[in-house]
């Protein structure tokens, strides 16, 4: 069994030094217990904050041990009544080909269903990064039809999912997204109906004119996933009311230091902003996946995936991802 450990920490950027690629034997089965063949591994941002020592929104990991990491994949054995041999499944597999379950263990593997949903899409639209769309579109912002609604990190897996759940409620959809392709790619293939290249929008005055362009009725709501001048730029063009999802901060996620130029709009515009992290919102889980996975069924949400080949990519595709190199949500294919 390959895998990827944590080796070292990062002091400021990540680097591909920071993992280690060892071998490993996969111990016997004990009763309960099942064997996962993995498929694909999700890369996802987060994991950025558990390579460090200190207090992120995702607990720290330790060195030595196995990159934490969704997966999907197929049980190859199985111990427990619950699984069979050809199961397909999404778990926490972590960064290798096979990994051992406690089949009993809550929330630590599911078996789903890929007729009408294909396996990859368990990590992303119709997994973690679906599911925290809908919570920070439907639980914290809440918008009627007809709101401006805006995210930033448009094109990735979070961002794709949102426009396709905000339109779905009749909401004017705006992005925010790096570089001129994957805002192309936002409007025509997402349907957003804007979208800002940050990129040539570079600080707060020059983003600012560009959202006042795109969201001519202000901003009702928005959902953060990058922080720094694009909030900033935002909260000039919130309209009195606006709700604020804080569900990323990525700009920040290598020690950058964030500051807000414009806080009084908060106090202003009566602004309500509210941080989130889906893993604490188990109950809501099953009402989302059940709309992502019929949005993805109907044709109404097909996002784009980036698809690194082989464990030994995980750590480069991992530290592209925080770069924007992935078009997309970020999977490594293992098989
Ligand atoms: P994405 O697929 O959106 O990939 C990350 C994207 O972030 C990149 O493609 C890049 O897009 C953008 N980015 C990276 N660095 C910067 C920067 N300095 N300035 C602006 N944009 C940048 O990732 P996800 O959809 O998986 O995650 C999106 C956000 O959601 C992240 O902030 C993540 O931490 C957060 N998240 C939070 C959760 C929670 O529970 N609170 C759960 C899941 C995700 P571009 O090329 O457009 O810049």
């Amino acid at each position: 069994n390959r895998q990827i450990v944590l080796d070292n920490r990062p002091d400021g950027e990540a680097t591909t030094s920071n993992f280690k690629l060892v071998t490993s034997e996969t111990p016997a089965l004990a009763d309960g217990q099942v064997l996962v063949r993995h498929h694909y591994l999700s890369l996802d941002p987060y994991m950025r904050g558990r390579m460090n020592e200190s207090k992120s929104y995702a607990a720290s990991q330790a060195l030595g041990e196995v990159m934490i990491g969704g997966t999907v994949g197929e049980v190859v054995e199985s111990r427990s009544p619950k699984f069979k041999p050809g199961d397909q499944v999404v778990g926490m597999g972590g960064w290798q080909e096979y990994s051992v379950v406690d089949a009993d263990a809550p929330g630590m593997l599911r078996k789903v269903d890929t007729t009408h949903v294909p396996l990859s899409y368990y990590l992303g639209a119709v997994g973690m990064p679906g599911v925290t769309a809908w919570y920070g579109l439907v639980k914290i912002i809440n918008p009627k039809p007809g709101s401006t609604v805006v995210v930033s990190a448009a094109s990735g897996a979070v961002g794709s999912t949102y426009a396709a759940l905000a339109k779905a409620r009749g909401c004017r959809v705006v992005g925010i997204a790096g570089g001129p392709e994957k805002c192309r790619y936002a409007v025509e293939e997402l349907h957003f109906d804007a979208c800002i290249d940050y990129r040539v929008h570079g600080d707060v005055k020059s983003m600012s004119k560009a959202l006042k362009e795109a969201c001519p009725d202000g901003i009702d709501g928005y959902f953060e996933n990058v922080g720094g001048y694009i909030l900033d730029a935002v909260l000039l063009r919130t309209n009195a009311f606006a709700r604020i999802a804080v569900c990323g901060m990525i700009a920040g996620y290598d020690g950058a230091p964030l500051p807000l130029q414009n806080p009084t709009l908060i106090l202003i515009n009566r602004l309500t902003i509210e941080g989130f992290i889906v893993s604490e919102h188990v109950e809501v889980w099953p009402e989302a996946l059940k709309e992502l996975g019929t949005l993805v069924a109907q044709g109404k949400l097909k996002p784009r995936e980036s698809v690194a080949q082989g464990l030994q990519a995980a750590p480069e595709a991992f530290l592209g991802l925080l770069k924007g190199k992935n078009f997309g949500k970020q999977l490594v294919k293992l098989i």
